[in-house]
């Protein structure tokens, strides 16, 4: 089944609301095993709401609209989804009846205007909303199904919840499970880690994705089958061949700051660290680790004052590691050294480095955009990347 969703409202497009219906949407159809092709958003006008039902009717074979059911004259979304489907709307003496209930269980007299929301299109089916005035509906027709469910969030949901899927599952023949399965990956750039699984990238179901978080990267195993096992075996053998191409790149569940202090703790290690910028990028990151920082021995923060070039900032970091291992009697000292020039291409060459007192463990040397803060955020996951490896007997 293919389908779409339309968001309905004027503040949707003027940015004031911010349109989390249908990200719930976009994700309880995926649950469901629902091909997502398109969202719309569009506002509270008759003609265009029509209109683009219409072109994602000849698209999808459902549509999801949510908005625009209220009682004023701008919910026009009743008489919209009507003309999209050349119908008229009718009126419901039931319906009518449901929306007086409710005003008088809350002692009030209804406005005249809610009985706008006792028509629905022709031949519409009713769900009715325990939670709000607004009836949603459903139209079947041979050219499509459309599902209108009111704008309010909470409304929106107990009726996706309590029956639409219902719907789906019993009436329509959705059974499929999807099951997303997250890996976390670093040390490769997203275009090396898209290479080297360019054909599970490829490839239908199941999916898989990469996308980047701040310098590390997120792999999306998304597989689709009728039943939990199938998809929980499709998903197997992708995550198999994954783990057998991106080998110690793949840093599992856990934060990496997180790793490294849950490592120093485990053992009995302390760190010491040079940072060559008071944005301090592996000192914030490590010290916020969840389980606690106290395998920091302290940290040495010392901006450089004179001009230096790549080979420079190697011999630095290399001579950092060792003496901050050195000066806070930490078995081992992590320092970052950038030069301080910027090539053409806006690249700054960083080096860490990371050593006992007494010798050179690790270095490597990397070129980041540093004009932007997000820079230093490479920087902080290269160090530490460099400590897990080096903690878990991984090679560099
Ligand atoms: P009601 O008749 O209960 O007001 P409605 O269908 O007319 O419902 P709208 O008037 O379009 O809904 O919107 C009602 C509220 O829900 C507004 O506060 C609006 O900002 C919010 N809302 C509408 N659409 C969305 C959306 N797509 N995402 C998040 N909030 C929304």
């Amino acid at each position: 089944m293919r389908a779409e969703i339309i968001a309905i409202g004027s503040e949707l497009l003027l940015g004031a609301t911010i349109d989390t219906n249908s990200a719930y949407l976009a994700r309880q159809l995926a649950a469901a095993g629902v091909n997502l092709y398109r969202k719309s958003v569009v506002g509270d006008n008759s003609e265009r709401i029509a209109a683009t039902l219409r072109e994602a009717l000849s698209r999808a074979d459902l549509v999801i609209c949510t908005g625009g059911l209220g009682p004023t004259l701008d919910d026009v979304t009743r008489e919209a989804v009507a003309m999209a489907y050349g119908r008229s709307l009718e009126f419901h003496q039931a319906l009518m009846d449901q929306i007086a209930a409710r005003f008088a269980a809350m002692g009030r007299e209804m406005p005249q205007s809610n009985r706008r929301q006792a028509f629905v299109p022709t031949g519409a089916r009713i769900i009715e909303n325990p939670r709000g005035t607004a009836p949603a509906f459903i139209v079947e027709d041979p050219i499509g199904t459309t599902v209108v469910l009111p704008g309010v969030p909470y409304e929106m949901r107990y009726l996706y919840e309590h029956a639409v899927l219902p719907y789906l599952r019993e009436e329509r023949g959705v059974t499929a499970v999807i099951l997303v399965k997250t890996l976390h990956a670093t040390g490769l750039g997203e275009s090396a880690i898209g290479e080297l699984i360019a054909d599970l990238m490829l490839q239908e179901n199941p999916t898989v994705g990469i996308s980047a978080k701040q310098a590390r990267y997120e792999l999306r195993i998304g597989a689709r089958a009728d039943s939990q096992a199938e998809a929980e075996a499709l998903i197997a053998e992708a995550e198999a061949i994954i783990v057998a191409r991106l080998g110690s790149h793949l840093i599992g569940d856990e934060p990496l700051a997180d790793r490294v202090a849950r490592l120093l703790r485990e053992q009995g290690l302390g760190i010491a660290l040079h940072e060559c910028t008071s944005a301090a990028p592996t000192f914030r990151a490590l010290s916020a680790a969840s389980g606690g920082s106290d395998g920091i021995r302290g940290v040495l923060i010392q901006p450089i004052t004179n001009p230096i070039d790549e080979q420079a900032a190697a011999d630095l970091a290399r001579a950092g590691a060792v003496r901050t291992a050195e000066r806070w009697h930490a078995e081992l000292g992590l320092a970052t050294q950038a030069a301080s020039t910027i090539d053409p291409s806006g690249m700054t060459a960083v080096s860490v480095a990371l050593a006992t007192p007494t010798e050179l463990l690790q270095q490597v040397t990397r070129r980041y955009d540093l004009r932007q803060a997000e820079g230093w955020d490479f920087v902080a996951t290269l160090a530490l990347d460099l400590v897990r490896r080096y903690l878990s007997r991984e090679p560099a």
